[in-house]
């Protein structure tokens, strides 16, 4: 009898994921078909899950994920550094495939890629591979992936959120152009939130404010490198943009908005300095409008950047700052709640209500 293996399939908005039982796929040349250990629920799934960012049919969903190699594909021998790769090897891989020819792929954009481009937690589920998402017991990493053997001296719960969350905020520094000695200010201490403040703090940032409203994810900003936590209801919008604004000697430098809220933005620009950029990656939802006064923009060269997706270089640099920093930062704190895949639908219930910094589910 064919090996088959689990899955908890989206089946509609809000409804509840279905347990699935699927045969394995057999893994074509340059594919890795994943056994996943570990898969967390970002803040895009939350979307997805609730209908904002529509699939087309019953799928898979969940992209942040780590696990071990079940089987390798002809013509794989190595990951994308040259390690040598074999059945059993942890590894991390970008959440999306491309096709590594067309002009974004070739110009290092992959992320952009116009050809190919195959999202993990976006594809129909129900023909083969089957195994589109992070919300199973296998994960089929199709051809062409950029793929690392993780050190075994990082915990799977270290590296589960480290090819979106971390790598985003990695590639949104670069693209900001933050520099030694920048003002950073962090709107939202969700994953994102925590990780930024350790990449500012690890590129020798000045000051670091991270903003939220729930006392422990404050509590745990600090933990990461922030030097000052404001709860943005103790003062209101205006209060804590004077405070910010104070804090960071005009503004920061650089501005992330990693909340997901529309209304976070406003807020987020009046606390980026003259010659700063804001950075927009939390807000994914299409259709949304805002008030915006260009004005306040255009006369101090304020500059807006938005970032989804990233360069390859942005996961390896992720996973060596893990290695390297692995003893500075509570980085196991961010996936605050664990719970069995079986167990997804309380799991995304308690990410839903915010009770959950981030929230594992633990494969196997
Ligand atoms: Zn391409
Ligand atoms: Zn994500």
């Amino acid at each position: 009898m064919a090996e088959t293996g689990r899955a908890w399939v989206f089946t509609g908005a809000g409804q509840p994921f279905e347990p699935r039982e699927f045969p394995l796929p057999e893994a074509e040349p340059g594919a890795i078909l994943v056994r996943v250990s570990v898969a967390t629920i970002c803040g895009s799934d939350l979307h997805g899950w609730h209908g904002r960012t529509p699939r087309s049919g019953p799928t898979i969903m969940g992209h942040e994920m780590t696990g071990r190699v079940h089987r390798l594909g002809a013509g794989v021998a190595s990951d994308a550094l040259g390690a040598p790769l074999r059945e059993g090897d942890r590894i991390v891989y970008s959440y999306f495939v491309a096709c590594g020819r067309c002009e974004a792929c070739r110009a290092g954009d992959r992320h952009h890629c116009t050809e190919r481009r195959i999202g993990a937690g976006r594809a129909r589920s129900d023909r083969p591979p089957h195994f589109t998402g992070a919300y199973a017991e296998y994960y089929y990493l199709r051809p062409g992936a950029y793929v690392l053997r993780a050190p075994e001296v990082l915990d799977d719960f270290v590296v589960a959120p480290l090819n979106c969350a971390l790598a985003q905020v990695i590639y949104g520094f670069h693209q900001a152009g933050l520099e030694a000695g920048d003002a950073v200010v962090v709107q939202g201490a969700g994953g994102l939130g925590l990780y930024a403040t350790a990449v500012a703090r690890e590129r020798g940032a000045r000051t670091i404010v991270v903003l939220d409203r729930v006392p422990e994810r404050l509590a745990l900003a600090r933990e990461f490198g922030a030097d000052h936590a404001l709860d943005i209801d103790a003062a209101g919008a205006e209060g804590v943009a004077a405070q910010v604004r104070e804090l960071t000697g005009g503004g920061g430098h650089v501005v992330l908005e990693l909340t997901g809220r529309p209304e976070a933005i406003a807020a987020g620009l009046a606390m980026t300095r003259a010659e700063g950029r804001y950075v927009l990656i939390g807000n994914i939802t299409a259709g949304v409008t805002i008030p915006f006064d260009p004005s306040w923009v255009v006369h101090q060269n304020r500059r807006v950047i938005g970032v989804g997706g990233y360069q390859a270089w942005a996961l390896r640099r992720g996973l060596e700052l893990l290695a390297r920093a692995r003893d500075r930062y509570p980085w196991k704190g961010i996936l605050s709640h664990r719970y069995p895949l079986a167990e997804i639908n309380q799991a995304f219930a308690d990410a839903d209500c915010g009770r959950a910094i981030r929230a594992a589910l633990v494969a196997g």
